[in-house]
């Protein structure tokens, strides 16, 4: 059987990054966490992930530079990253954009959103049940801090 895909989540706050986690995992999908920039690097380059959904508030290094430095190396620079912010879309977000980054999602996030976006660009391994076949989502809006 052909490994699950891998989705790497950077989220500094706790519980959020745990919600996103669990819906993630329950999708089909194996997750790798970072709490912060600098150990997203860490992350991306340890646990080789198809894509990574990208705070844009860290600590440390915010999500868009932290972007840029996976773009910027090439071991990381193929892997495609989507920012979930609470931010409005702005400096950071076009910073973001610029550096690489696909899209911008804003949170709080509708989990079928969710689903959708990383289906669309890393659909998962044998996943073909429809969203409404399956069990419900432990949250219909995920609550996230910036
Ligand atoms: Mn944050």
């Amino acid at each position: 059987m052909a490994r699950k895909r891998k989705i790497l989540i950077v989220e500094d706050n706790d519980d959020c990054r745990y919600l996103l986690a669990l819906f993630i995992k329950r999708l089909g999908y194996d997750v790798a966490e970072a709490a912060t920039g600098l150990a997203a690097l860490d992350q991306a380059r340890s646990t080789e992930p198809d894509l990574i959904l990208m705070d844009l508030g860290l600590p440390g290094i915010p999500g868009d530079e932290a972007t840029a430095r996976l773009k910027a190396n090439p071991p990381t620079s193929h892997i495609p990253v989507l920012i979930l912010t609470a931010f409005h879309d702005g400096e950071q977000t076009n910073r973001a954009l610029a550096a690489g980054a696909l899209k911008i999602l804003h949170k709080p996030i509708d989990g079928t959103k969710l689903q959708a976006v990383l289906q669309q660009y890393v659909p998962a391994e044998g996943e073909a049940t429809p969203v409404a076949a399956q069990e419900a989502p432990p949250a219909r809006r995920l609550p996230c801090l910036p």
